[in-house]
Formats: structure tokens, C-alpha cells, sequence
């Protein structure tokens, strides 16, 4: 999917009692008469909420027009008020022009329900494309809201609907969001007897909604409108799913995970988000002993000229972490700093023009400043407190942590895991109840219906893959004490060809080799000289330090072949070759039924692993997934055997 560069809404604020309005589409965001008033009455009444979604486990709403919020607002208070509501709301909205945050909180400062509209003001994401998702009751109140043209957005989704608010500018004035081809895209995300609502009854909406398989009526409108118009999903016939992308439904809910690194406990807290009881069976005692148990690692975004799907991936999972772990260390200790990070750029034709090029696209791609800005070298040596001679993008949102302390307070924070340290799984077994994980001695250490391996490149010896897309690359960092002399101390981390951290707890870290197929668990001061010699090319400095006498940790990362994580149903090798099988999409695959891969998350871990696990999550559960469709094939476990099969023919 190529990326539109967002452009925010233009808002025209008029007299107190008025309603703002766009002139950019000359009308207003909702009428005089109030617009939680006309959210109740015609999209939370016309789709007969609250009572279709009592006693639901999961409720998934769909509006076309976020605007200003106001439907998810009245939705999100419905769902507060209502004692039988449904566990979880997921409410999906798409909207080519975003307010701005600070437009959202002046629009909202007086708002009917204040301390829900702060809330939305607080997390609302810096304006890039594509999805965003924000979460919000303790993770019971799910917006997924995306930013683009509907045309585009739409069928990137995936998602089960049971109720559509149909919103946006009137249909005379913003053609594109009623279009009929839109509508029709409706009816693929419809969940059996959806509902849908809009206050207009202008006949290529109606029109529109039956050809999308609805079955349309008139009821009272809201305010100066007679009329408005309600409508029931019955359609003669309807597709069914692609195996591949089928959750794991009909089953009980709940899932063994193999591995208690960053990508176990991640997988684990965004199950148990979903509903789901989870066992974590990790050979150590605690969470997090090998490669997520580095002292420190940073997490930030990327960007890049052709914004593909790496720079994508990077974009939404850095953004939500940013989120997500905000709101983890209100609860928990976790080691690290969280206020910007510094990525130095390579300037082979100097840093003018490294930095005009760095500016050109962000401009090009419309990037805001609170995702990332472009900055000069002196500008990042006043950041930084270093003395750098590159330029850099800078990352507001971007930090460094310690990875244990996230892997625990994602546990901690996750209802409902069981931890179950010191249990190595030697074996798996698939019968007709489903899977049996077995210890060295063929002994059952578990059964389950649906089992996740996120035991990083030990998956691979329990799935005896003929091919396996991932290599091991060794990594050794170095600690230095703080009192080093000649040793540079950051105030932000700073990347670039290796990295530097900021003091913590008496020590500086930096790093890393980049060893692949090399399996020497042992520290090397040949490795330690590699990071100092990398330091001093980063800031100018090093220090002379005996190399005996340092420290540092050797893990191993899993790289995918294609660099991106690793995620979703195992394919069924048995099941390939077939006469005239199509596989040359990853949705055609066989997979194995309940068995899933959580890996590949290469040196972004922390960056990764929840948006990674919230995919997953979403995947088993049948939740509305948190990154457009060609962002998840491009992370698809089965990616490689249809790009084998693509290549070959
Ligand atoms: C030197 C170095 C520097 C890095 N720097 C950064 C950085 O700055 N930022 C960043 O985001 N990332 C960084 N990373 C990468 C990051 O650490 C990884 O992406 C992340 O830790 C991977 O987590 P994981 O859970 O997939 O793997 P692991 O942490 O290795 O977890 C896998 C777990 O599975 C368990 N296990 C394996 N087999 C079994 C079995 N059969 N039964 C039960 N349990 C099993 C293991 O004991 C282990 O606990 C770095 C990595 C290295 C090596």
C-alpha cells in the first residue's frame, strides 16, 4: 500500500453555541442540536445499542468520519453506563483529516463528558498515516482509528463489524466517504447480523447499502431531520473467510506459549488483553534470562525515502510503544529513559546535504515533528550533551529500557498468565484435542488447543522446518563504569553505526557486534575493542580502558530473511505441493490448526513486541487487527513459502 501524507483538518471555529465547522467541505461537524445527542439517537439507537451488544464478549463498532470524536465519546459512555456491557468494545473508525491534538482539546475543553474526552486528548497519536491504536480501560475500550483516504484504508482492515455508524460529511458535499464501492467494502468486514445507521436517507446511501447486502429502512431522524436511515446485514451470499486468516474460533480460550523472552511475554499480556488464560512455559525460573535479558536496548521509529513496509512496521510499533509503555510504568519499575532518542544519518556528501535530504522527506511524507524531526549535527550535540558531527533524526517518543522489566511488568500487568518457569519444551504433539508439549522424557508439561512458539530460534528444532527463513546473529555489548575516565556521558541514547546510553545505575552501555553464524557464547575483548572503536566513531570519544577489565552480555538476535518479525499460524508442510495448489499469496498456505509463531524479532524487540503480539492476539482471537492487511502479510509467517512460489514461476 503506498503511503498518503496526512493532512489535518482544518477547523473553523464559530460562536460558542455553534458547531465548528470544515470549510475545506463547507459544512459542519455535527448539528446545532448536539453531537452526543445525534451519536445516541441515531448511531448508538439506530443500531439498537445498548441492547444488541449485552452480554457479548467482544462488541466491534465501524464508523466512516472520525471528526472529532464525538460518536466514539457518546459510545465509550454508553458502554461506562451500561451494568450488562459487552467485556470488550472495539470501535474502528477511519478519517482522511485528523484534528490535531491541540484543536481536539480545545474543541473538547468543555466537553458533555469531560473526563472520557481528556482521556482521548491525552493519548491521541501524533498524525501519521495508517492505523493507530488506543487503548483505554485498563485495554476494554479499543479505538483502532486510521488515518487516510477510506478508499485506500478500507480494505486494508480486518475486522469482524456488528454495528456501522455511517458519519462523514453530507453526501453531497464529501462523495468519497458515501461511494458505492465503499459501501460494498462494508459488507466484507460485516459480522453475521450487523447493523448499520446514518442520519441521511439521500437515495445513493440507501442504494449503496443494499448492494452492499443490507437491508435498509427509514426510522425518526435526529433534530431537523425527518428521517434517518437503519439497516440489517442479510445478504444472499456471503464469501467465506480465507483459511489462513481465520481465528482460532469455536475453541476455549486458552494458550500455551512456548518462551518467556520479550516476545512470550508480550504474546501473553496481548492474549490475556483478548480474554484469553495463558501458560508461559519458559526453561529458566524467570522471564527474560537470554536475549531480552540485556541491561538496556533502545526503541524508536524509522524512516526512509520509499516509507515500505519496514518504515511502516517501525511507525506504528514505535508509536504504540510509546503508548503502551507509558502507561506500564505508571504501574511498574522499568529501568530506562523515555523523553527522545537520537539516530544519527550517514552524510557520504556532507551534512548539508544529508540534512537537506533527511528534510526532504519528511516533507515528502508529511511526517509530524512528534514522531520525528531532522536536526543538525550541532543541534544533536545540544540534545545530547555529546559532541556530534552528524546529522540525526530525532525521535520525541524514542527511549531506552531495561528488557527484563518490561517482560515483567507485561506479565504482571497481563489477568489471568500463569507463569511457569523452569520447564523446557522438548517436544510437540498434535492429536485430535490438539496440541501436547512434551518434556525431554516424552512426559506432557501441557495440552492446549492453541499453543504459540515464542521460543526465538529454539522453534525451529521443534518444528524441524525444511526451510527456516531466520538466522542467529551474535551480539556482545560492553558496560563501562560511569567514572571511566574519557568515557562520554549522553543524555538521550544515540544511535547510529553502534550505540551509547546514558548512565544508569553507575554503568554506560554501549554496543554492539553484529556477529551472524557465530555461536561463541563467551565475552571477547576483540568485541569489546569493536564497541569502543564504534563509540569514538559515534562521538568523537572513547575512552583507553584495559580491555580485561570490562564487561558485556553476548545474546543472540533471530533476522528473518527479509528483516521484518516473524508472525501467525505455522504452515502445514504436509500440505504443500498439491497438483494446481495456489500458494503464491501467504493467505492460500496451509497452516497447521492452532499453532502459531511469535519470532524474528531481530534487534527491535523492543520496539516489536507488542504490536507484534497485539497481531497475534488479534489473529487467534478474531479481534480487529492493529496494522493494515498488507503490513500483516508482510510479517506472515508464511510469507516466504509464497514468495519461494512467486519467484519460482
Ligand atoms: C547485543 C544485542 C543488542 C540488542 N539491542 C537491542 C536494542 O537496542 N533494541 C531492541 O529493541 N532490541 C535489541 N536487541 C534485540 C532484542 O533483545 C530481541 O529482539 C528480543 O530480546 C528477542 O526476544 P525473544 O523473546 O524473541 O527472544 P528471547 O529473549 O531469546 O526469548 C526466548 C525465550 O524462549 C525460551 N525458550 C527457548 N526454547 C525453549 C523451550 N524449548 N522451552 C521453553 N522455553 C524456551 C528461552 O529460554 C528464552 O527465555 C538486541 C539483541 C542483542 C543480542
Amino acid at each position: 500500500m503506498k503511503t498518503e501524507p496526512i493532512q489535518p483538518a482544518r477547523i473553523a471555529y464559530t460562536a460558542e453555541a455553534q458547531p465548528p465547522s470544515a470549510p475545506a467541505f463547507g459544512d459542519i461537524y455535527h448539528p446545532a442540536a448536539g453531537a452526543l445527542a445525534q451519536a445516541r439517537h441515531v448511531f448508538l439507537g439506530g443500531n439498537d445499542l445498548p441492547r444488541r451488544w449485552r452480554r457479548r464478549d467482544r462488541y466491534t463498532v465501524f464508523e466512516t468520519g472520525f471528526g472529532l470524536g464525538n460518536n466514539f465519546l457518546a459510545t465509550w459512555q454508553a458502554w461506562r453506563d451500561d451494568a450488562e456491557r459487552p467485556q470488550r468494545l472495539c470501535f474502528v473508525s477511519l478519517e482522511k483529516h485528523p484534528p490535531r491534538r491541540d484543536d481536539l482539546a480545545r474543541l473538547h475543553h468543555r466537553h458533555e463528558v469531560p473526563h472520557l474526552a481528556a482521556q482521548l486528548v491525552a493519548a491521541w497519536p501524533p498524525l501519521t498515516p495508517n492505523l493507530h491504536t488506543l487503548s483505554f480501560e485498563g485495554g476494554r475500550v479499543t479505538l483502532l482509528v486510521g488515518f487516510g483516504d477510506i478508499t485506500r484504508l478500507l480494505p486494508e482492515l480486518s475486522a469482524e463489524v456488528d454495528a456501522f455508524f455511517l458519519d462523514g460529511f453530507a453526501p453531497a458535499k464529501n462523495p468519497d466517504i458515501w461511494d458505492c464501492r465503499v459501501l460494498k467494502g462494508l459488507g466484507r468486514l460485516a459480522a453475521p447480523g450487523a447493523t448499520a445507521a446514518t442520519w441521511s436517507v439521500a437515495r445513493p446511501v440507501r442504494d449503496g447499502l443494499v448492494e452492499a447486502g443490507f437491508r435498509v429502512e427509514r426510522a425518526p431522524g435526529f433534530g431537523s431531520k425527518r428521517e434517518m436511515t437503519v439497516a440489517r446485514f442479510e445478504p444472499r451470499f456471503q464469501p467465506p473467510r480465507l483459511g489462513a486468516w481465520q481465528p482460532a474460533a469455536g475453541l476455549e480460550r486458552s494458550a500455551v506459549i512456548v518462551g518467556g523472552g520479550l516476545a512470550g511475554c508480550a504474546a501473553a499480556h496481548a492474549l490475556a488483553l483478548q480474554g484469553w488464560q495463558c501458560s508461559v512455559l519458559e526453561t529458566h525460573a524467570h522471564p527474560a534470562q537470554e536475549t531480552s535479558g540485556n541491561p538496556g536496548g533502545l526503541f524508536h521509529g524509522v524512516v526512509n525515502p520509499q516509507d515500505g513496509a519496514h518504515a511502516r512496521f517501525n511507525r506504528t510499533a514505535a508509536l504504540h510503544a510509546a503508548r503502551a509503555y507509558a502507561a506500564l510504568r505508571a504501574g511498574h519499575d522499568i529501568a530506562g529513559q523515555w523523553d527522545g532518542l537520537l539516530r544519527l544519518e550517514s552524510a557520504p556528501d556532507g551534512a548539508d546535504a544529508a540534512l537537506a535530504a533527511m528534510q526532504a522527506t519528511l516533507d515528502a511524507q508529511a511526517l509530524p515533528p512528534e514522531y520525528v524531526q531532522a536536526i543538525a549535527a550541532a543541534d544533536a550535540s545540544r540534545r545530547s550533551g555529546l559532541s556530534l558531527r552528524l546529522p540525526a533524526w530525532y525521535y520525541p517518543g524514542g527511549g531506552w529500557l531495561r528488557p527484563s522489566d518490561l517482560a515483567k511488568a507485561l506479565l504482571a500487568s497481563a489477568p489471568g498468565v500463569t507463569w511457569r518457569g523452569g520447564q523446557r519444551v522438548a517436544g510437540l504433539r498434535h492429536d485430535a484435542d490438539g496440541w501436547e508439549l512434551l518434556d525431554a522424557d516424552q512426559q506432557v508439561l501441557a495440552r492446549a488447543a492453541v499453543v504459540v512458539l515464542a521460543n526465538a530460534h529454539d522453534a525451529a528444532r521443534l518444528l524441524r522446518p525444511t526451510h527456516w527463513p531466520i538466522s542467529r546473529v551474535r551480539g556482545q555489548t560492553t558496560s563501562l563504569p560511569d567514572t571511566t575516565p574519557g568515557l562520554p556521558h549522553a543524555r538521550l541514547p544515540v544511535a547510529g553505526s553502534g550505540y551509547l546510553l546514558p548512565p544508569h545505575g553507575g554503568q554506560v552501555l554501549c554496543g554492539a557486534t553484529t556477529q551472524p553464524g557465530d555461536d561463541d557464547a563467551s565475552l571477547r575483548e576483540a568485541d569489546h575493542r569493536y564497541n569502543l572503536d564504534q563509540l569514538a566513531r559515534l562521538c568523537g570519544a572513547a575512552p583507553q580502558v584495559p580491555l580485561a577489565s570490562l564487561a558485556g552480555r553476548v545474546g543472540w538476535r533471530c533476522v528473518s530473511d527479509d528483516r521484518l518479525p516473524v508472525i501467525g499460524p505455522v504452515v502445514d508442510e504436509s500440505a504443500l505441493g498439491a497438483p494446481r495448489q495456489r500458494l503464491d499469496h501467504a493467505r492460500y498456505v496451509p497452516r497447521l490448526p492452532g499453532l502459531y509463531l511469535y519470532t524474528g524479532l531481530a534487534s527491535r524487540g523492543i520496539t516489536w513486541a507488542l504490536l507484534g503480539a497485539e497481531v497475534l492476539a488479534a489473529w487467534i482471537s478474531g479481534a480487529p487487527c492493529p496494522v493494515e492487511s498488507d503490513l500483516r502479510d508482510a510479517v506472515d509467517a508464511a510469507r516466504f513459502v509464497s514468495r519461494a512460489v512467486r519467484r519460482a514461476s
